[in-house]
């Protein structure tokens, strides 16, 4: 069914230093931007996510790709994962090393299979098949991640209020024909253990796409949001005629509720309405939504509870 083309991408549910602010909302906007271009050239949700994550991997402002955080053994361990709502495809990989753009992987793992997920070094054998080759370490590495990681480990305690790291990144989108799609990168978390995989490229968990419901992208807690199974709620609650902003919301405080989790989520339900909600302090966003060949933008730091994605943009548009 013909829809308007939207997207809605996020940087991260966590408490974000102050220095970082304006560069991650400017981070969310460039890459809404990104995705919202190839949606205006009628390319598809699956395109346009990929675009969209992509831009955020190569932004080292953000936990994904470039400025990823590291594990306790000092190196990159990379999570992500992409679904197609038209077909219930999916692709993912986990724990994979020294890896620039993991969405493309994933992206090539949902077109290429027969595996749905793979990790550490066989992510490797299939994308070294597939025409990637690894980044240098060095390329990837932030005097930012290398600072949290040296705390954490001097702390040799976690600290609860720094959790979850800020910065994994996720996008959903809907195109001109009514599919949607959804992608999820991160670095996991500062410090975790050898192996430690998260929600992010878990299908039902971090990403999760049906066209019958919608596209999310869960962002916080992966311990937490694994057990909930986040992205499928989500998608099922937009299946059962909630509307994005409803499933957004119902799904982070089931999350606190049942877990104690923080968290967020991006939802782009199968009408093309698009929503974020959290329970941490912070999670930037950027949003874009194609009318009549125009592109509305917003974007933000974070939605305040009685903040809603589609009044922003209804009052963008009308700005
Ligand atoms: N969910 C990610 C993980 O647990 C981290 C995050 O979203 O901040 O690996």
């Amino acid at each position: 069914m013909a829809r308007e083309p939207a997207l809605v991408v996020h940087g991260g549910a966590a408490p974000w230093e102050p220095a970082y602010h304006e560069r991650a909302v400017a981070g969310c906007r460039a890459a809404a931007e990104a995705g919202a271009t190839v949606l205006a050239g009628g390319g598809s949700a699956v395109d346009a996510v990929v675009a969209a994550v992509r831009a955020l991997e190569d932004n080292p402002v953000f936990n994904a790709g470039v400025g990823a955080v590291l594990g306790a053994a000092g190196g990159f361990e990379l999570d992500a994962s992409i679904m197609d709502g038209k077909a219930l495809r999916f692709g993912g990989v986990a724990a994979m090393p020294d890896v620039r753009n993991p969405v493309e992987v994933a992206r090539a793992l949902m077109d290429h299979g027969p595996h749905a997920l793979l990790c550490g070094p066989g992510a490797w054998d299939f994308a070294r098949a597939h025409g990637f080759t690894p980044a240098d370490p060095a390329e990837l590495r932030t005097e930012r991640a290398e600072r949290r990681l040296a705390e954490f480990l001097a702390a040799r305690v976690d600290d609860p209020d720094a959790r979850p790291d800020p910065g994994t990144v996720g996008a959903c989108a809907i195109d001109a024909d009514g599919h949607v799609a959804a992608a999820t990168s991160t670095g996991g978390m500062t410090g975790k253990a050898p192996g430690r995989v998260g929600d992010t490229p878990l299908p039902g968990c971090g990403t999760y796409a049906d066209d019958r419901g919608g596209a999310v992208s869960a962002t916080g807690e992966g311990e937490a949001i694994m057990r909930v199974g986040m992205g499928k709620a989500a998608v099922m609650r937009m299946r059962l005629r909630h509307s994005a902003n409803d499933a957004a919301r119902l799904s982070v405080a089931e999350l606190g509720a049942d877990t104690g989790g923080i968290g967020g989520i991006i939802c782009c339900d199968r009408r093309g309405r698009l929503a974020a909600a959290h329970n941490s302090p912070h999670m930037p966003f950027g949003a874009g939504v194609i009318r009549s060949g125009r592109t509305t933008f917003v974007s933000g730091l974070a939605l305040a509870p009685d903040e809603n994605l589609m009044d922003l943009l209804e009052r963008a548009r009308g700005a």
